[in-house]
This record gives structure tokens, C-alpha cells and sequence, in this order.
């Protein structure tokens, strides 16, 4: 269900999308980052008689320097993104048509700012910002209405944006804004005061009681006291950050906590950084302002050296902002908001921090996406859109250089023509690849006419360079490997580019042959005066974190979980595979799906803390989607499977990112003798040939043919009711909901609840986006989904116009497959069947035409060899002959006729068509009586009149 509305008729009027504009304004210091999120079970699909986990739909947030705003959800990324955008150019006060400011003019509107800031008005409106000015009259003293120049540098985004306009600079010096904010203060002299130190700011006539009165009561079901948990950095790396508890009373302001846990005597004394980690959160990082620093803007750029601050670099809190911060610092989740006058906080843990501090790194990134930081890891290739699981190289590559403060990544993929089939094919066509151009969405690649298979007429490489901020090219990769899809090529390039970052982490002090080593591998250049001004503090915070790894007693001298499973793996830890072989074991190249939980436990004691598990959780085998260890294991262990074993601990700061209750697990940390235990269930295998073949060669892809197939029926049918046997995850259903066709009724059955509960996700959203319906774009008045085998009979879904069963039967027994025929042309009765299947004969061109795009793996290729079949889970494929004799037999034995045909090839081509397809229509009708028999269970149900009932 989309929550968010789509972007307003006023902003796409303009020319330039919200997102171009804010690109325009910020450039790449606009970050979106957009969040997978799961339907939940509640709204997701009510009335869904599956226990379920939600879909995918997907929220922006876009982070902007001065803030962040969060979009609401929708189907399409892209939808978040601009979403996003729109609500950031509206917090902003940005009319796409009003022109930016000169600097004098943003000077005048500077002050303007500032006067209103200390208005009436401005004192009980809702803006992060005036929160502080209502908290200013809780500070006792000479500081009472005293408001942090800091606070206002950071919390006004109409003032920043001025103040970028008054210099650029701004930008990288955050105490080149208080400055030009105390400047404009001087002119407001008479009605704004600053305090003697200068780094606060007061309004000089006081407002009146009543005002006073009014807000500060707003607060009044403010709690006596509030607990904040934070982080201590400690500026030396030496030490441990640790955790710290913000006490702020009701009628105390938040800032001079924070200040005094700095050390200094009140808020005034403290700047803030721009917000860290997740860009919907307000975490930032608190740290003392210098001693003492030259008020004019002019010296104060020209005269870096003239700010003294207190204490040495804190390499960590800078690694973490991007910003020059000295002396200790406090990371901390807590301000006012946008939507009420409550201070809003969040507890930052241990297990925040370190989950941070994991995403800066791309193999952190990956495992955060993935939710699975001890078991995954950056997979080393990219085989397939279809096989990756977790966020994609491109956004973690794009995500990483955000988190790097570089340049977005610039892509440049290259279209070659390689007439590999020229037999086949005849000339080439010329696609003209736009950088610019959309992405293919999965599956779609280039348009040949017809479904033939695509050959190899068209591939792409595509180049990837990283620049920094000011535009110095710092890493360039330019993989020889051409895939079929430019979306491909990009993965791939983005990949290479995370692997080879990986590597510079894993070892930050590295020597530089070694890295110009590693980087050829992966047909990387880098530029290492570029590159090591870029990751400048790398080396200092990484190397903490690898003698922290060392800390719990044990010795890992290396950062990677690979390497450290490679060292001790199978040879030192004993694995217990316990269950029946079922012979179905995963193999190169498959998903495997397993759940499994990593706990801490203490040797011979019964001491267990559970750090990470996952009840559903696939992986391609053979790519190092996980642990090495990991992968070893689930490859000797067939389907129903469990395994347990243990491992050495890996670093301290990868567990306690994984681990709920830091203090627990850090105090069985800290005795002696611990390791991981690792329990794992293999839940299934996938083989995914069929889909890789199927993508790979056809266009569209063979499904969406099928697909296209039973509407054109439908249309030529006037049929009124569908019904579709083993409907899978709905993706017949779903498409037929976007045709105007004569439908009123659909029904899905399968046996597959995991299927039937996607389905009905898909449906139940599509269904209730009312604009479709009660615009009547398309006619459906009752959609069902039963669970239950075809093979039996429900009377619920007799005599309907079109029967459906697309790629089913081969997923049955062969005998079961012969039940189901005769009972659907015996019982079901439908006008119209439409039966496809595979073609066996088809394998050998499927199985000759996979793409080649990867490093030919020998092993791969005889995978495919002695896979028969096109999946795993096919009982058997029929030659065009078997298949003919079965419908033949079936039609004339219920009254039936039967024609033949097919999607992907040519019938009258050898080997015919690569899935099959019997058409059976109904001879005479059967006006029986059918007993009532409800053999299936309705899953999930939905009818037109809810709709425009809640509607109207
Ligand atoms: N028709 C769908 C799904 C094909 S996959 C599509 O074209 O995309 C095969 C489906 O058949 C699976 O969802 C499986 O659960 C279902 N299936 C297998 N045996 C079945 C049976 N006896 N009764 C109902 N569904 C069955
Ligand atoms: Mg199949």
C-alpha cells in the first residue's frame, strides 16, 4: 500500500523534477537512501489467512546537510526518491521558479532571518529550532534565554542556505556560519545581544510574560526527567568508546548536559556535526568549540591556524562526520522536531555505534543491508540480478562514497557489438546507450522483435570512476567482462570497485604494491596522492578496530572473517550434520535457503547469548555470499538438514554490531574461553537455470510471454472468469489486473503458501489503490486465492470460462499430472485450458546459450551438464511428443478439443517452441449438477464493494 502520495501537479508542471533541483542546490551532498520496507503484517494485506512478513516497499530519506526528511512509502524507488525531494525542497521554501539570492541580497535576507528567529511569532511555531529558544528559558542565570550560536547554525536550514549562499565555503567550515551569523547579529544591534564570550545569542527586549508562559506550559506533560543512552568518544584512539547516560531533567536544557559531560561550562561552548549514520536519524556528534578563534569570517578562512582547539584530533568522531573534530566527543540521537515541541531522543548503543562505524566499510554496508553481519559477507562476483541478494554493488558503491563524503559515482557503460550467431541474427543494430538512460528494470534487456533467442548480439562493459569531492579522480575500473544487460555490467563494475575497498580496509597499512597488485586483479587504476588524502584516517581507526579485535584474549590477526575461517576452518571446528540425506544438496551456482542462529557461548558452561538468526535467509552458493566456513557447510548438507559448529570469535566490534545486549555479551566477552555457535538448517535449494536461461535468451522474458499468451484469450474469449491452477507468487493474476480486459472474476490456486502469500500482497495493493478500480481500469469485481491441490476437485470453481495452468505440471508427478488432467476437464470444466509446459527439447539450446559473461567456471559448466532439467524441482520435461499424446488423449477422452502451440522459438523451427502450450475448448456444454464439495481453503478473498464502500 503506498502511503505516500504521489509528488504534487504543482512541482511536476516545472521542468525539473524535486530531485533535480536539490541536485542542483546541493549537488552530491544530497543523500537519498532508500530503505527497504516490509508491509507490515496488519496493513500489508488484511484478511491474508498466511502467517506473513509484509512485501517490499520502499522509503526515501534524503539527507541534506542541515537535515533530513523521510518520504513515505512506495512501490517504486523512485517514487521515495523524488517523494523525498519534494518534501526537502519544501522545508527548504524552495519554489522551483524563485531564483537564488546574490550574496548582498542574501546577506540583507541573512539578518532578516535572524530578526525573525528572535520574533514572537518564531517562539511557538514547530521548527527544530525554536524548541531551543522555549528550552533557553529553563537555563537559570545569567544564561536564561541565552540561545547556542551553534544551535542556530545548525538547526535553520533557510539561514544555512543563505549563508552558502553568502560563501561557499561554508560547506567544509563550520565555524565559518556562526561567524557570518554573529556578523549579522551586529547589525540587529539594539535587539539581539550576543553574550561576552559571543557564542550565544539573546534577545535584548524580553519577551513578555504572557508569550513565556504560553510556551513553556506546551511542555507541561514533559516527565520530571529523561534518560538519554549516548557514546563517549574519547579523542585518543587508544581508548575505548563507551557508553554514557544523558540525564536531563524537565526544566534543564539538553545542550548543557552535554556540556557538561564535555567538560565546559555550558552549551554555548559546544558544536555540533552534521547528522551521522542513518540520514532519518538526528544522531550527531557533540565536541568543545576551540578556545579561541578570530570572529571575522575573512581571517578565519585564511587563518586556519588561528583556531586553537583544546585537546588532539579525534580521529574517530572525524572519520565518522567528515568533519575536523578535537578533543572527546559524545555521539548522541536527540533534538527537537519539525511535528511537535517534545525533544525527541533516540538511545544510541554500543551496537549503534558499531554498526556505523561497520557501514563505512563495503562489506559492513553489505551485511547491514542484509541484516546479517556475522553470516554475510560482500559476495566476490555478480552473477545475476536474479541470485544477488541485499542491497545491489551500484547503491552500495553510491552508498559508500555518501558515507566518504567523495563524488557520486560516475558510470560509463559501453555498448560493443560481438555478432557471436551472425547465422542467426544477420546485422547488428546500434543501440545508443545514454548515460543518462534508464535502467532496465530485471529481465529487460535489449528489445529484438519476437521471442527469438537474443544470441549475443549486444553487450556492455561499463567503467566505473570515483572522484572526490573537489573532482580529483581517485579510483578508475574498467573490467574487460561484457554482459548482456548494461544494469549488469554496471553490478559488476561497482563490485570490483567494493571488492578492491574491501581489501584496502581489511588491511589499511597495506604497502602500495601490494594494493597496485590487488587493484590490477580487478582492472582497477587508482590514484594514491588522491586516494590516501581521501582516506587520510583510514589507517589510525582501523587499526584500533583490529586490536580490539584481539581483546577478548584470543588472537585473530586479521580483520576478515574469511580469512580467519580459511585458517582454522573445517580442520579445527568438528561439524555435526544431523537428519536423513534427502539428496538434494545445493550445488554452484544455486540458492540455498537456510535459517540458523550464531550464539556466544562459553566453553562447558551453559552460558548462551544469541547474537543474530534469521528464520529465511538465501544465498548463492559459490560466491562467498557468506563466511567461508559457512558456505563449506551448507554445501555438504542436503535439504531438512541441521548443522551445528563453533567458531573462533571474530573482532569484538563485529559481534557487539550484531549483539542486542552489549553489557551481556561484553561481560561474557571479557572471560575467557568463548566461541561462536553456529546452528543452521537448510530449509531449500533453488536451482536457478531456468530463470537464468529464461532471462538471459528471451525478450520479453519467456514468463511474460506466457503471460501475454492467455491475454490475448482472454481477449478474444470475452471471457468473464479465470481461474488459475498453481498461480505461483500471482504474477499471471497480477498482470492480468493491468489490462483492460473482460474479467470479473479471478482466482488463484496453489499448495505453495509462501507463493499464495505473495500473491496475495501483490493483489491486495493493487486492488486497493482505488483510483483503478473506481476509475475502472479494470473490471474485476471479486479476486479469491485458495490453498489446495489441483489435483482435487472444488466445486467453488467449476464451469468457469478460462482455465489457466502455466508451468505447473511438470512440477508434479507424472502420474499426478495425468490426475490433474483428467479431473479438470471431468470436474472443473472450464471453457478454456490453457496447459504450458517445457519443451525438453529445447534444453540443449538453452543449456548451449547461458551466458558466458562470468569467468568461465569449469565447474558451472558441467553443473549445467548434468542438470536434465531447467529447475530442480521439475519432475520431468516432455519432448513435444509426450506432450502432444498426453493432451490428445486427455481432450478426446472428456470431450475437448486441443490445438498446439508455444512461446520462445518457432513451431515449424526445430526444436520448436521452448515452452509448450495445449489449448483445450470445451465441446458441448456440461450443464451437470455439481455436488458442493470445498476442498480448499481460502487464503485471502477480495471484493469490489469493500472497496467502494471504504471509498465513498
Ligand atoms: N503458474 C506460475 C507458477 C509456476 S511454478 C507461473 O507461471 O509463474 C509451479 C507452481 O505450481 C508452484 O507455485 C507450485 O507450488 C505449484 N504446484 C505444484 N504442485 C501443485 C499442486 N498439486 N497443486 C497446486 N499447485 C501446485
Ligand atoms: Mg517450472
Amino acid at each position: 500500500m503506498e502511503t505516500g502520495g504521489s509528488p504534487s501537479a504543482a512541482v511536476k508542471k516545472t521542468s525539473l523534477t524535486p530531485k533535480a533541483i536539490i541536485y542542483q542546490k546541493f549537488d552530491s551532498k544530497a543523500c537519498y537512501v532508500v530503505e527497504e520496507v516490509r508491509e507490515s503484517t496488519e496493513n500489508g494485506c488484511p484478511g491474508l489467512a498466511i502467517p506473513q512478513k509484509g512485501s517490499y516497499l520502499y522509503r526515501c530519506c534524503l539527507q541534506l546537510p542541515e537535515f533530513s526528511v523521510e518520504s513515505g512509502t512506495f512501490r517504486k524507488k523512485k517514487d521515495a526518491e523524488q517523494s523525498a525531494a519534494e518534501m526537502a525542497l519544501e522545508k527548504l521554501g524552495i519554489h522551483p521558479t524563485t531564483s537564488n539570492p546574490t550574496a548582498w541580497e542574501a546577506r540583507d535576507e541573512l539578518v532578516a532571518r535572524l530578526s525573525y528567529l528572535f520574533s514572537n511569532k518564531f517562539l511557538s511555531s514547530l521548527h527544530p529550532l525554536s524548541g531551543h529558544f522555549r528550552a533557553a528559558f529553563q537555563r537559570r542565570g545569567h544564561l536564561t534565554g541565552l540561545v547556542p550560536v551553534s544551535v542556530i547554525a545548525t538547526y535553520d536550514v533557510k539561514l544555512s542556505t543563505l549563508c552558502k549562499y553568502i560563501d561557499p565555503e561554508v560547506e567544509s567550515n563550520s565555524l565559518l556560519v556562526m561567524s557570518l551569523i554573529l556578523r549579522a547579529a551586529a547589525r540587529l544591534r539594539g535587539s539581539v545581544s550576543t553574550s561576552e564570550e559571543q557564542l550565544s545569542m539573546k534577545r535584548q527586549d524580553p519577551y513578555s510574560p504572557e508569550i513565556i508562559d504560553s510556551v513553556v506550559n506546551q511542555q507541561s506533560c514533559f516527565p520530571e526527567c529523561i534518560w538519554i543512552e549516548a557514546i563517549r568518544i574519547p579523542y585518543s584512539v587508544e581508548k575505548t568508546v563507551e557508553p554514557l547516560t544523558l540525564t536531563v531533567s524537565s526544566n534543564g536544557y539538553y545542550m548543557d548536559v552535554i556540556a557538561q559531560e564535555l567538560g565546559v561550562t555550558d552549551a554555548s561552548k559546544v558544536l555540533i556535526s552534521r547528522t551521522i549514520g542513518k540520514a532519518a536519524s538526528e544522531t550527531r556528534l557533540y565536541f568543545c568549540a576551540p578556545k579561541s578563534y578570530p570572529l571575522d569570517p575573512s581571517e578565519l578562512l585564511h587563518a586556519k591556524k588561528a583556531v586553537q582547539f583544546e585537546g588532539s584530533l579525534n580521529a574517530r568522531a572525524s572519520y565518522f562526520s567528515g568533519q575536523v573534530i578535537y578533543g572527546d566527543a559524545i555521539l548522541a540521537s536527540i533534538g527537537y522536531t519539525w511535528k511537535s515541541t517534545d525533544l525527541c531522543h533516540e538511545d544510541v548503543s554500543l551496537r549503534t555505534y558499531y554498526r556505523i562505524f561497520r557501514s563505512k566499510i563495503p562489506s559492513g554496508l553489505y551485511k547491514m543491508s542484509r541484516e546479517a553481519i556475522l553470516a554475510a559477507e560482500l559476495p566476490v562476483a555478480f552473477t545475476t540480478r536474479t541470485n544477488w541478494r541485499g542491497s545491489f554493488p551500484r547503491e552500495l558503491l553510491c552508498a559508500f562514497c555518501r558515507q566518504h563524503r567523495l563524488s557520486e559515482p560516475v558510470f560509463s557503460p559501453i555498448s560493443n557489438c560481438l555478432e557471436s550467431f551472425p547465422e542467426l541474427h544477420g546485422s547488428c543494430n546500434k543501440v545508443k546507450v545514454t548515460e543518462s538512460g534508464k535502467e532496465e528494470s530485471d529481465g529487460g534487456g535489449i528489445a529484438v522483435g519476437g521471442g527469438e533467442p537474443v544470441g549475443s548480439r549486444q553487450t556492455f562493459r561499463c567503467e566505473v570512476k570515483i572522484f572526490s569531492k573537489c573532482q580529483d579522480l581517485i579510483i578508475q575500473c574498467s573490467p574487460k567482462e561484457s554482459y548482456k544487460k548494461r544494469t549488469d555490467a554496471i553490478q559488476n563494475a561497482s563490485l570490483k570497485v567494493l571488492s578492491w575497498l574491501n581489501t584496502y580496509f581489511k588491511e589499511p597499512d597495506m604497502s602500495l604494491d601490494k594494493l597496485t597488485s590487488s587493484g590490477d586483479v580487478l582492472d582497477i587504476r587508482f590514484y594514491p596522492q588522491n586516494f590516501f588524502k581521501e582516506f587520510e584516517l583510514c589507517l589510525s581507526v582501523h587499526n584500533v578496530w583490529q586490536s580490539i579485535g584481539t581483546q577478548g584474549g584470543r588472537l585473530s590477526d586479521s580483520n576478515s572473517m574469511n580469512q580467519l575461517d580459511d585458517m582454522v576452518g573445517a580442520s579445527m571446528c568438528p561439524i555435526n550434520i544431523e537428519g536423513p540425506d534427502s539428496g538434494v544438496s545445493p550445488s554452484h551456482g544455486s540458492l540455498a535457503c537456510i535459517c540458523y542462529t550464531i550464539s556466544l557461548v562459553r566453553e562447558g558452561e551453559l552460558m548462551k547469548e544469541l547474537l543474530e538468526s534469521s528464520e529465511d535467509f538465501e544465498f548463492e552458493i559459490g560466491t562467498g555470499a557468506v563466511i567461508a566456513h559457512l558456505e563449506g557447510v551448507v554445501t555438504q548438507m542436503s535439504v531438512g538438514q541441521s548443522a551445528f559448529f563453533y567458531m573462533e570469535l571474530p573482532p569484538q566490534e563485529l559481534i557487539l554490531a550484531a549483539a542486542g545486549e552489549s553489557a551481556r555479551t561484553l561481560s561474557l566477552l571479557s572471560s575467557k574461553g568463548c566461541s561462536l555457535e553456529y546452528s543452521i538448517t537448510l530449509l531449500q535449494v533453488t536451482e536457478p537455470l531456468e530463470d537464468r536461461m529464461e532471462q538471459a535468451l528471451f525478450n520479453p522474458p519467456l514468463s511474460k510471454q506466457r503471460v501475454e499468451y492467455a491475454l490475448q484469450h482472454i481477449k478474444e474469449s470475452y471471457a468473464t472468469s479465470l481461474v488459475d491452477f498453481g498461480c505461483g507468487s500471482g504474477s499471471l493474476l497480477d498482470s492480468l489486473l493491468n489490462n483492460l480486459i473482460s474479467l470479473e472474476t479471478v482466482v488463484g490456486v496453489d499448495i505453495s503458501q509462501k507463493g499464495l502469500a505473495r500473491a496475495a500482497k501483490t493483489l491486495h495493493s493493487k486492488l486497493n489503490t482505488i483510483s483503478d478500480v473506481i476509475m475502472g481500469s479494470t473490471g474485476i469485481k471479486s479476486a479469491v486465492l485458495y490453498e489446495g491441490s489441483i489435483t482435487v476437485f472444488d466445486s467453488r470453481l467449476y464451469g468457469f470460462d478460462i482455465g489457466t495452468c502455466l508451468e505447473v505440471i511438470e512440477h508434479m508427478e507424472e502420474d499426478e499430472a495425468c490426475l490433474f488432467g483428467d479431473i479438470v476437464l471431468s470436474s472443473f470444466c472450464p471453457r478454456i485450458l490453457i496447459v504450458s509446459t517445457p519443451n525438453y527439447e529445447y534444453n540443449v539450446i538453452l543449456q548451449r546459450s547461458i551466458p558466458q559473461s562470468q569467468e568461465d567456471d569449469p565447474d558451472e559448466k558441467t553443473q549445467s551438464r548434468t542438470c536434465k532439467f531447467r529447475n530442480h524441482d521439475h519432475k520431468f520435461e516432455w519432448t513435444r511428443e509426450q506432450f502432444n499424446s498426453w493432451a490428445s488423449d486427455l481432450a478426446a477422452r472428456h470431450n475437448y478439443s486441443v490445438e498446439f502451440s508455444g512461446v520462445g522459438g518457432f513451431a515449424n523451427v526445430e526444436p520448436g517452441f521452448a515452452s509448450q502450450i495445449a489449448v483445450f475448448r470445451r465441446g458441448d456444454d456440461p450443464l451437470k449438477n455439481v455436488d458442493s464439495a470445498h476442498h480448499y481453503q481460502v487464503i485471502w478473498e477480495w471484493n469490489s464493494s469493500q472497496v467502494s464502500r471504504s471509498a465513498l
